[in-house]
């Protein structure tokens, strides 16, 4: 697979460099890589889920944010090394 941008992790970072690079790359293929199912919670709402709200009710991002940012979004899965890309 072959992505102009990919993103290690999915939270408050990975949405800010999406949305950055959707303000200037319209079409530019992106790649977000989370070991995390659904990444784009608020971690400072974990509480509020841990006291019975719905993953829906804490989501920094609605769920559609992947889709309608064009994001493929490799969740559940742990990068541990990135290789450079060879020169072309
Ligand atoms: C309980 C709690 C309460 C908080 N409350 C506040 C608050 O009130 N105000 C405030 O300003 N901040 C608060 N914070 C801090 C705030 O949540 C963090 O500053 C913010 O989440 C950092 O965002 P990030 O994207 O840099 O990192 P993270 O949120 O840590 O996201 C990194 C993501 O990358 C994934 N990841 C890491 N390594 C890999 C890998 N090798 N492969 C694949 N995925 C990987 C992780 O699983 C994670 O999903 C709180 C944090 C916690 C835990």
């Amino acid at each position: 697979m072959n992505f102009k941008y990919v993103i290690i992790g999915g939270s408050a970072g990975g949405i800010g460099a999406v949305e950055a690079i959707r303000g200037i790359d319209r079409n530019g293929s992106i790649a977000v890589i989370s070991d995390e199912s659904t990444p784009q919670y608020s971690k400072p709402m974990i509480s509020k889920y841990l006291s019975g709200a719905e993953l829906e009710e804490i989501v920094s991002r609605p769920l559609t944010f992947w889709n309608e940012h064009m994001v493929n979004i490799l969740a559940g899965k742990k990068r541990l090394k990135l290789m450079p890309c060879p020169e072309r």
